[in-house]
């Protein structure tokens, strides 16, 4: 309570006037002006009048106040927080219903009404304001009406006066009957869940449909390519091709509705894995190009200079909208070209906004129509959808993912001369640099005559070509390529190398290397540029002519690089196999399936009979030998069986489903690599799977399976993962990282944790404890001769045995999650493999370290188990 000064209160006053005194001053407290008091405290009349003056007001404005609020049907609050008084205007209690007397002045009379469910949280929403949170509170809750039903309030409160200490002594605020609000928010609500549950339901039958549809699709798909690959007269073959492309347009058209009604659910998200910029953009233009070039189309692409090559994002979302719109512009474009660019827009914190334009020169797009084909089932213009097909999804489904990817698409075209696709879209900047290309230096001082007739592809390819320190020279045209040679042996000089376009009019083309060919001139310093349509039979006449080196369009710079070196590789290099060969066994071998030299065994584990004989026909194709098993159970008892080099795992599968069965098989291996070798020996596990939902790919990856291919099963797809997997096992992580490049990780020994994990080991090992404690004991038996093994090559200098150690003990200490002695034999293993032998011996005293660090922390960890 405000008190007066001892001064005011003992000097000059009767003790009968101390009575009067006090009561002044509580009623001065009462109005919050102790100071006004104060002011006048020598004169008692004048503060009694001053008082009076203050009250009225006070009265009058509270008068106002209510009037104002009760017009609203909004109530008044006032708490007193020293008595507990809570004032609550008789207005607001009849609007609930209740008589003033029925409802108490007091804050548990307040309190009692209240649902007992919400009385905590307005509790807790005042006494967070009392604690000085928030400059007034705001809480609904449910209390009791006069009849018993249950009202919604809103009540807003502030403290508006504290004591002299600044503890709050009075809140005031507001209550008001939002039951009616609430009313339409619940039920707002409500439709909301009927709405989103029936759009998960919509979602979820799309999935499972797709599953169902898929399998029979298989089925047509792959028996369709099994019939087609036998002796068949032309009207049968007719009747099966035409099986076949309706089977795949059923399929992306499936495909299609699910993606949208995926993204229209908010199903979709994104992956955050990472990726090489240029290799999805040239797989997936290479992947198109076959029907580019049948339609006689010129196919370019080029990545500026400053875009960062390995990004962190969602490459195959990435792919689908490429696909769509290369796909769209060769569709769409007769004759001409189809060009892919793409190119920096800023760059910030880690991330990166890139733009990618697609353009072609084909019948364009009516400005009417330019917005609108962006939406769902919209084409420009329906006639042509009997001419070209499509659903009028591509686009959209096209935006939704760029948008998704933080960007934005637009078009720009005009009716009859073409169209300019253009996408924008973020990712992660990982590394501006797949690999430093090591460029050979002699390139500088050489020069390069580039005999191409379209501008776009001249121009990409003369660019490349400069970067790496070439002189070139362009002729457009076969004549102009004849006055550049006689120009030069007028001068006494010589191009180092020639690239030919294959597809140019004599005197270009196939004229020029046939011409030096006749002239008894080798002819191993021309490249020809061929398409992926007629290079069957291109490969074939430049290996008649002496030529030794092609590509076929689109043409990345890596391709083309390769190109020139094998080209400008002296003869007694040259390698059994030239590139051309190689692309050409490539396509002729059933959509990519590289033949193995030895049979090797697959073990199939498939629950449907149908997908089942798809698989095994076009692995045994492939000259595989198969085992099928039925579930993932039979998967585990043919593993413990017998030896396989391959398997592949469906998921959904009755028993046991390939996710267990893959974690099962990677702990059977743990043990059985231990009891055989010492080291970890894996079998590559690729998941076959019709599901589509997000997340799939990495419950397949977590659970221990090496890649993964959707159903139903592209032949060309599931070998290009067998060959992914077979790459990464065989080289394991070492192809492409420099040694430096390790170097600068090494820093990483510096950190403590990584010593091991051995709950890595006991999730492998399905919780085996003894087993983790046994495989810890070979694992310390072992290191000593290992550590002694390693030390003697390294004096003997035996960098064949320093790798094959060093890869070893990278496999053994990863069974217990030793990041760091991982780290540092991979780093030997590099230096070793790449013929480093000083880099390698340098790095193994970093290794031993590691690996008496593991050992010193394993012995503790047995000591410790045995105390
Ligand atoms: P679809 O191609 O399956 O019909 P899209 O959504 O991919 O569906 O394309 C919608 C429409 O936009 C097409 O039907 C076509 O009319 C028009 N379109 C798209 N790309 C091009 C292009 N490159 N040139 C001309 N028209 C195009």
């Amino acid at each position: 309570m405000t008190t007066l000064p001892p001064s005011t209160r003992e000097q000059g006053v009767a003790p009968d006037a101390a009575v009067l005194w006090r009561a002044l001053d509580a009623l001065a407290a009462r109005a919050g002006e102790p100071r006004a008091f104060r002011a006048c405290a020598d004169d008692p009349l004048r503060l009694v009048s001053r008082l009076i003056t203050m009250l009225d007001q006070q009265m009058r404005e509270k008068e106002r106040l209510t009037l104002a609020l009760d017009s609203r049907h909004d109530g008044l609050w006032d708490w007193d927080l020293r008595t507990g008084e809570m004032f609550l205007s008789s207005a607001w209690k009849a609007g609930l219903g209740y008589r003033d007397e029925q409802f108490g002045n007091d804050r548990a009379a307040w309190e009692s009404m209240i649902h007992t469910d919400d009385l905590p949280m307005v509790q807790d929403r005042i006494w967070r304001h009392l604690r000085g949170e928030g400059e007034d509170f705001h809480v609904e809750y449910r209390l009791r009406g006069a009849s018993g039903e249950w009202l919604w309030i809103a009540t807003h409160g502030r403290i508006v006066m504290r004591d002299e200490e600044g503890k709050p002594s009075r809140i005031v605020g507001t209550h008001r009957n939002v039951t009616e609000r609430k009313g339409w928010e619940l039920e707002l609500l409500r439709a909301k869940e009927v709405a989103e549950s029936a759009s998960r339901a919509k979602s979820d039958f799309l999935a499972n449909m797709s599953h169902e549809i898929r399998t029979p699709m298989n089925g047509i798909i792959g028996m369709t390519e099994l019939a087609l690959d036998t002796q068949l007269d032309a009207e049968q073959r007719g009747y099966l091709q035409t099986v076949k492309s309706s089977a795949d347009a059923l399929l992306s058209i499936i495909n299609d509705i699910l993606d949208f009604s995926k993204i229209e659910a908010g199903k979709l998200e994104l992956e955050e894995i990472e990726f090489s910029l240029p290799a999805v953009i040239g797989d997936t233009f290479k992947a198109l190009a076959l029907r580019g070039h049948q339609k006689g189309l010129e196919l370019v692409f080029s990545i500026a200079p400053d875009t960062p090559q390995v990004l962190r994002g969602d490459p195959n979302r990435l792919r689908q909208v490429l696909m769509n719109l290369l796909g769209n512009a060769i569709k769409f474009t007769d004759k001409g070209e189809v060009s892919l660019n793409a190119h920096t827009v800023s760059r910030e914190d880690g991330r990166v906004r890139i733009e990618v334009a697609v353009r072609d020169t084909g019948i364009g797009i009516e400005q009417s129509k330019q917005f609108e084909i962006f939406d769902a089932f919209s084409q420009a213009d329906t006639s042509t959808t009997r001419r070209f097909g499509g659903t009028g999804l591509g686009l959209a489904i096209c935006r939704k993912l760029v948008e998704l990817m933080r960007g934005r698409i637009w078009v720009a075209s005009e009716s009859g001369k073409g169209s300019d696709f253009h996408f924008t879209f973020e990712a992660g900047v990982v590394r501006n640099q797949v690999k430093t290309e090591s460029i050979d230096n002699s390139y500088q001082r050489m020069k390069v005559l580039v005999v191409e007739d379209n501008a776009t592809t001249a121009r990409e390819v003369g660019e490349n070509l400069r970067c790496w320190g070439f002189q070139v020279s362009v002729a457009a045209s076969g004549e102009e390529a004849d006055a550049a040679l006689k120009l030069m042996a007028k001068i006494g000089d010589a191009f180092d190398l020639m690239i030919v376009d294959a597809n140019m009019p004599d005197p270009g083309g196939f004229a020029l290397p046939s011409r030096f060919h006749d002239a008894g001139a080798c002819c191993d310093r021309v490249i020809m540029m061929l398409n992926s349509d007629t290079q069957r039979n291109d490969a074939a006449r430049c290996r008649q002519l002496g030529v030794r080196s092609n590509v076929v369009k689109p043409l990345t710079p890596s391709d083309l690089l390769d190109a020139i070196r094998l080209a400008l590789m002296p003869v007694q290099d040259e390698p059994e196999v030239t590139l051309a060969e190689f692309q050409i066994d490539e396509q002729l071998l059933h959509a990519g399936a590289a033949k193995p030299e030895r049979r090797q065994e697959v073990l199939l584990v498939e629950d449907n009979p149908v997908n089942q004989t798809v698989a095994t026909k076009i692995m045994q194709r492939a000259g595989y030998e198969v085992t099928v098993a039925g579930d993932g159970q039979e998967a585990i008892e043919w593993f413990e069986k017998k030896r396989f080099d391959l398997i592949l795992m469906d998921v959904q599968m009755p028993v046991l489903g390939g996710i267990e069965a893959t974690k099962a098989i990677r702990a059977r291996e743990a043990r059985r690599s231990w009891a055989m070798s010492g080291r970890w020996e894996v079998t590559p596990i690729i998941a076959m799977t019709a599901h589509v939902m997000q997340g799939d790919r990495e419950r397949c990856l977590e659970a221990g399976m090496d890649d993964y291919v959707s159903k139903p099963i592209q032949p060309a797809e599931l070998f290009a993962a067998i060959e992914r997997v077979a790459k990464r096992l065989e080289t394991t992580d070492f192809e492409g990282i420099a040694v430096s490049q390790l170097a600068d990780q090494n820093c990483l020994l510096q950190i403590e944790h990584g010593v091991a994990d051995l709950e890595q080991t006991r999730t492998l090992l399905e919780g085996d404890e003894a087993s983790v404690d046994s495989l810890v004991a070979i694992f310390l038996g072992d290191l000593g001769k290992n550590c002694v093994q390693l030390e003697k090559a390294v004096v003997t200098n035996d960098g064949k045995t320093i790798g094959a150690l060093a890869h070893s003990l990278k496999s053994s200490v990863g069974v217990f999650g030793a990041a760091l002695a991982a780290d540092a034999a991979l780093m030997v293993e590099v230096a070793a493999r790449k013929g480093e032998l000083e880099a390698a011996k340098k790095a193994v005293p970093a290794l031993i370290a590691e690996l008496n660090r593991l050992s010193a922390y394993l012995r503790r960890y047995l000591e410790n188990k045995q105390a």
